[in-house]
């Protein structure tokens, strides 16, 4: 098992190659495991009978720049592992297993670098060879003159020993440049470097046989490359504006960078670390000299910028310390190909970036939504939440911002009863040392506890992000508990994402802790800071005071026809949409974004406001206008195809955004979905069954169902083989009958089976109707809960006085029930608000429309009190769970059997006043089978 060996691994604590190539890759890493069939020792080739006893794995590691195949294991994720290490080894990354010590780190920094210049190396596929191909072809002085800061980019070995010999690389990338120029300076017989210059030269030239093998057999296509580019001004006040420019086939172009940032040679050039993922080749380019001076003499190493300004923008990206201009662009050398890499970086695309590090900002990406999507303020389960999950944006963000895999840790709640909502709650308690799980490396969860060890167990899970260093900036621990881990694990992350949102929204510091006390965060203000100073400058710094347009109370026109279904709280809507820039009078106007189906869920902010509004008015089949002030002006760039052509739109017009959105249909909320994904059979096939039960049962011939809604009780009893002649449904929503009558009268056109009467009728069923009366059988299924609580009194009245049934069947959800649907025990806070009434604690009802949800005791006491008093027996079970344990039944059901003849009036309900002719209904649909029988 899985979980036995991560225990028994030595190693644990340090952090695994799997998870070094997760870090780097993420999704871009795929490992694909096969069989391999074992040879038989003394194989007969004939004999095609397959080998039995273990079988051996072997893994495949395709990464972006390379595949590597591992060794064969007996356990796939031995195989997994050495190809992780493999890939890691080819890669350069060097693993710290056993910390260098300092002068084993410097001893095999200088003898790497050695290896770099060899003869060997010139016609390797590593990406430093291409620059080395490059410098080499220069004409003059500069010929074979590497830039260190080439070095310190392309060599993941050469990086991570400079980080072994100090730490603060990481931080201050200047630093391993003189690293670097000191271990080349101990290699003095084969290499040379200039005191002033950032530059390593190999002293002897390379075998000619070498060099033409190498430098010749580049593809040199005769045309120059373009890159397209952009340059990013370390002033703010400056716009950041594309800059293009060309490599020719035999130019280096680093050069040709050195000489756009004013520079005279690409030894002044700095490279910071690739920026997103580690296989991507963007990175940016900024100037040495100016800004640093390098003292490789001195025994304290000492790099300090000496001036310029810190380039807010690029700092941010990289993660790094930038001063001065930056270019940012995608070219290089990569791994698989000798050709120069080259991808266009557009003005959009650096918006997406600076976006895409934001918490929400991901999530809208992931959406393909930037305007429109918000990240939800609450995951209320898997199957509503669109986009990247929670955990998953999470990882993404604390990779993004240099931080350590955030760390999540649960521990198992123990229920021994499920909380009695009659009595005064019941204390929990959280067991922490033994039954805490945790994982660390990648964030997957611990197959082990995936179910609830003990049924009504839940699970609580707290949150810590770390700094690289280890150091805790917050701690986020969620007071709600729940059924499945994975609920817990998505809530506490989706908190941090919703306190680092605000934070890069602007929040003062006041707020931010009144904030982080809503979502249950502790922070660590110090390190919290040193991480994250610059992101809040940096993501509102092109905002401007935008004067307000639309106002707040924007005017919403909806057009087309009502249909009466209206998405809810817990719905899931699924819209088309379009935003347009439009100026005001609407001369121009621009598509921001648009979408032909977009699906989210109603009332948990997944939306922009206005959107959550225009929806929650219309109906399906309708589609909405309306116009609101424009946004953030980075949403807008980053959604635009034109960010320069927005940008002066932007600036010479007054503009607002105009939405246009369609309902396209709706997913019913909770209940329904729950009880499909939950119940096996489902819920409703569970009362079905439980109706045909008692049909079969009692012989009964007739059948009427109160509440019927679209049918299908009636339409699933059709499915059975029952003695029924004649089915009768009654409701007050004719949509529904309509519906119901469709499916009935095809149904019963088919094959009526013993059915030789059917009809529809619209009217209430707390109201007197001849019609309704001396049926065998009644039902009520999930009905009475849509009524106010004394409609509901009034019906059980009617029903058992002048209806009288020989046997009801009425079911209604278990609010008690409610604890495992929605997965939450009750929280400490609650508990503390004893006098608070049991309605107003902790469970939202399954449905938006139900005014009540009923304790299994006051189910009980309603039905007791009607049987009394209507001379009826009554017995209580259900479906969904169980009875016997708490909480009981999902769905609980009282069954009353008529005990005689009607009694004398017992109490001063509306016993059998009406006459015998009484109609109040009317007639939706009617149906007799060919012999004309009534
Ligand atoms: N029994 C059906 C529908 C349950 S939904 C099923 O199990 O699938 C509840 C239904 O009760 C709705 O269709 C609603 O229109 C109906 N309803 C609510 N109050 C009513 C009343 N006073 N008279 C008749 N029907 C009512
Ligand atoms: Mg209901």
């Amino acid at each position: 098992m899985e979980g036995e060996g991560a225990a028994a691994d030595p190693r644990k604590h340090t952090i695994t190659p799997k998870a070094v190539i997760h870090t780097k890759f993420g999704s871009k890493a795929t490992y694909v495991v096969e069989e391999v069939i074992e040879q038989p020792q003394n194989g007969c080739p004939g004999l095609s009978i397959p080998q039995k006893g273990p079988c051996l794995y072997q893994c495949r590691l395709e990464l972006p720049e390379l595949s590597v195949v591992s060794g064969q294991f007996r356990k796939k994720k031995d195989a997994e592992h050495d190809a992780a290490q493999k890939a890691l080894h080819k890669l350069g990354i060097h693993q710290s297993k056993d910390n260098p010590t300092l002068e084993e780190a410097w001893e095999e920094l200088v003898s790497r670098i050695g290896y770099l210049f060899s003869d060997e190396f010139l016609a390797s596929q590593h990406p430093m060879s291409g620059h080395l191909r490059a410098t080499l072809r220069r004409e003059g002085d500069l010929c074979g003159l590497v830039p260190i800061t080439v070095i310190a980019a392309c060599d993941g070995k050469v990086n991570s020993l400079c980080k072994s010999i100090d730490p603060k690389v990481d931080s201050n990338a200047c630093l391993a440049l003189l690293f670097i120029k000191s271990a080349a300076s101990k290699l003095s017989g084969s290499l040379s470097t200039s005191d002033g210059g950032l530059w390593i030269k190999r002293q002897n030239p390379y075998p000619q046989n070498i060099l033409d093998s190498s430098t010749m057999q580049e593809s040199c296509s005769s045309c120059a490359i373009r890159v397209h580019a952009l340059y990013i001004p370390s002033s703010r006040e400056e716009l950041v504006e594309p800059l293009s420019f060309d490599v020719p086939p035999s130019g280096y172009y680093l050069d040709i960078i050195a000489q756009k940032l004013g520079l005279s040679s690409s030894s002044e050039v700095l490279i910071s670390r690739s920026i997103g993922r580690a296989s991507s080749e963007t990175r940016l380019y900024y100037a040495a000299s100016e800004f640093y001076q390098l003292d490789a003499s001195s025994t304290v190493q000492k790099v300090e910028p000496c001036r310029g300004s810190l380039n807010v923008r690029a700092s941010f990206l990289s993660g790094q310390d930038i001063f001065g201009d930056a270019i940012l662009a995608a070219v290089g050398y990569a791994w698989k190909s000798k050709e120069l890499f080259v991808e266009d970086i557009s003005l959009q695309s650096y918006f997406r970036m600076l976006m895409n590090k934001t918490p929400a900002g991901a999530y809208k990406l992931s959406r393909g939504a930037i305007i429109t999507a918000e990240l939800p303020a609450a995951f209320t389960t898997k199957t509503n939440w669109r986009g990247l999950l929670p955990r998953e944006l999470l990882c993404t963000f604390c990779r993004q911002h240099r931080l350590a895999e955030p760390k999540f840790t649960t521990s198992i709640v123990p229920v021994k009863s499920a909380p009695d909502l009659s009595g005064p709650p019941k204390k929990l308690r959280i067991m922490k040392s033994d039954e805490e799980t945790e994982y660390a490396d990648v964030g997957r969860p611990t197959p082990a506890v995936e179910e609830s060890p003990e049924s009504g167990s839940t699970f609580k899970c707290e949150v810590k992000i770390l700094s690289k260093t280890q150091e805790v900036i917050l701690v986020c621990s969620p007071k709600e508990s729940f059924k499945r881990q994975i609920d817990c694990i998505q809530t506490a992350a989706l908190k941090v994402l919703l306190w680092f949102n605000a934070y890069f929204l602007d929040t003062t510091p006041e707020t931010l802790t009144l904030s982080a006390d809503s979502l249950d965060i502790t922070f660590n203000t110090e390190h919290f800071r040193r991480e994250f100073k610059l992101s809040p400058s940096v993501y509102k710094y092109q905002q401007k005071k935008i004067p307000e347009i639309a106002g707040n109370n924007c005017h919403v026109i909806i057009e087309g026809p009502d249909s009466g279904m209206s998405p809810s709280s817990g719905s899931l809507a699924s819209i088309s949409y379009s935003v347009l820039l439009a100026t005001v009078g609407g001369h121009v106007k621009e598509l921001l974004e648009s979408a032909n189906e977009f699906e989210f869920e109603i009332g948990t902010g997944s939306v922009v406001s206005h959107v959550e509004v225009a929806v929650a008015q219309m109906s399906v089949g309708q589609s909405a206008f309306f116009s609101v002030d424009i946004p953030d002006q980075e949403l807008i760039l980053a959604a635009s195809d034109d960010p320069t052509r927005t940008i002066s739109l932007l600036d010479s017009n007054s503009c607002c955004l105009e939405y246009c959105v369609t309902l396209l249909h709706i997913t019913e909320p909770l209940e329904d979905r729950m009880e499909q994904a939950l119940f096996s059979p489902p819920l409703s096939k569970q009362r079905v069954e439980y109706a045909v039960c008692h049909i079969r049962e009692s012989d009964a011939t007739s059948l009427v169902d109160f509440g019927c809604g679209s049918g299908s009780l009636l339409d699933s009893l059709l499915d059975y083989a029952t003695g029924l002649e004649k089915i009768v449904g009654v409701d007050i929503s004719v949509k529904s009958l309509i519906r119901a009558a469709k499916v009935l009268h095809s149904k019963l056109s088919k094959n009526p089976g013993s059915i030789k009467s059917s009809a529809l009728y619209d009217g209430s069923i707390t109201v007197f109707d001849s019609r309704l009366c001396d049926f065998d059988i009644g039902t009520c299924l999930e009905v009475i809960e849509h009524m106010e609580e004394e409609q509901a009194h009034l019906f059980g009245d009617v029903v058992l006085s002048s209806f009288r049934p020989k046997t009801l069947i009425v079911s209604t959800p278990n609010y008690e029930y409610n604890v495992i649907l929605q997965g939450s025990a009750v929280s400490s806070q609650e508990e503390d608000a004893e006098e608070k009434s049991q309605q107003e604690r902790s469970y939202k009802f399954r449905n938006h429309d139900h005014k009540f949800e009923w304790t299994r005791k006051q189910f009980e006491s309603w039905a007791s009190k009607l049987a009394v008093k209507h001379n009826y027996r009554v017995e209580f079970s259900g479906v969904g769970g169980s009875g016997d344990v708490d909480p009981g039944f999902a769905s609980q059901i009282a069954v009353f059997r008529r005990e005689a003849l009607q009694l004398p009036s017992l109490g001063d309900g509306p016993v059998a006043t009406a006459g015998p002719a009484s109609h109040h209904c009317n007639i939706v649909w009617e149906w007799n089978n060919g012999s004309g029988l009534p």
